[in-house]
């Protein structure tokens, strides 16, 4: 049951190091058991090569949730998965085990020392919208999707 007060919300998964896919398995274990947290639908995995950064490609996708956790209080529990993940950052867009973003948070935007909501570079990245749009065609313009068109990004046939 997902109570009338939940929030929809979409979020971006990515991984470029080790087992990228299994990284991106759990971490979805792991938002669907976060307190009050109901995961509704997944897009497909994606590639995508790695933008103002070397190394391995990216897998991503996008999920959309439900629930009753405040913004900060999401941010807080997708940040300890990621730490559980293992991930470090010795440099700006480093490679990552897993990087989680929050990408849209209910309908009113969100501006906070720590969280903007809609994420600020939602509309730059095809490995973001590519996903999202798949999932959620009706918060991604066709315009943002040809403005993006150039960036190398492939639809993985492969199942979960
Ligand atoms: P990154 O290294 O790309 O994962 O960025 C993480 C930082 O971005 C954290 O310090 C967050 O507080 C901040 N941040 C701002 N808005 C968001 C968002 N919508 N989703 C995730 N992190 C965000």
């Amino acid at each position: 049951m997902i109570p009338a007060h939940a929030t929809p919300a979409w979020i971006g998964l990515g991984a470029n190091l080790g087992e990228r896919a299994a990284a991106l398995r759990a971490a979805l274990a792991a938002i669907a058991a976060l307190p009050g947290t109901r995961v509704l639908r997944v897009s497909s995995l994606y590639r995508s090569a790695p933008v103002g950064a070397g190394g391995p490609d990216y897998l991503n996708a996008v999920a959309e949730i439900a629930t009753t956790l405040a913004p900060q209080a999401l941010l807080e529990g997708l940040q300890a998965i990621e730490q559980a993940a293992g991930r470090e950052r010795p440099y700006r867009n480093a490679p990552r085990t897993l990087d989680l973003d929050i990408l849209l948070f209910g309908d009113a935007p969100i501006e906070t020392p720590t969280l903007t909501a809609p994420h600020p570079r939602l509309h730059e990245r095809a490995f973001v919208l590519l996903p999202l749009a798949e999932i959620a065609p009706q918060h991604v313009a066709a315009e943002a999707l040809q403005a993006v068109a150039w960036q190398h990004i492939e639809r993985l046939d492969a199942a979960w």
